[in-house]
């Protein structure tokens, strides 16, 4: 927690303060973080990752049943491992979405 100086009267108001508590300006809009993503976002995430691989692992599977001639599981499971690929890649592109829009922008 840190002490900021109010633009408009001078006063000290915390950081966390939604405003000063002397004028009632409203705390300056740039220093609210937007969204609270770790340093390590710019890749995909974990669960993403984590769904991608059971995905893939999925797939795998589905196409050992269907040279083993199992063909019901073959297709349950490939059809799982498929939305499992899918549902990864895309919740791996929105986290990516989110990083780039919380970017402050570069003057
Ligand atoms: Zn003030």
């Amino acid at each position: 927690m840190a002490l900021l100086i109010c633009a408009d009267c001078g006063n000290d108001v915390s950081d966390q303060a939604p405003a000063c508590p002397n004028c009632g300006r409203p705390a300056p809009v740039d220093d609210i973080p937007t969204v609270d993503i770790p340093e390590r976002s710019g890749g995909p995430g974990e669960s993403a990752l984590l769904l991608m691989i059971s995905g893939g692992v999925l797939l795998a599977a589905g196409l050992a049943l269907l040279v083993a001639d199992q063909a019901a599981w073959a297709s349950a499971s490939l059809l799982t491992g498929v939305v499992l690929g899918v549902g990864g890649r895309v919740s791996a592109l929105m986290r990516r979405r989110k990083y780039w829009r919380s970017r402050p922008n570069q003057k």
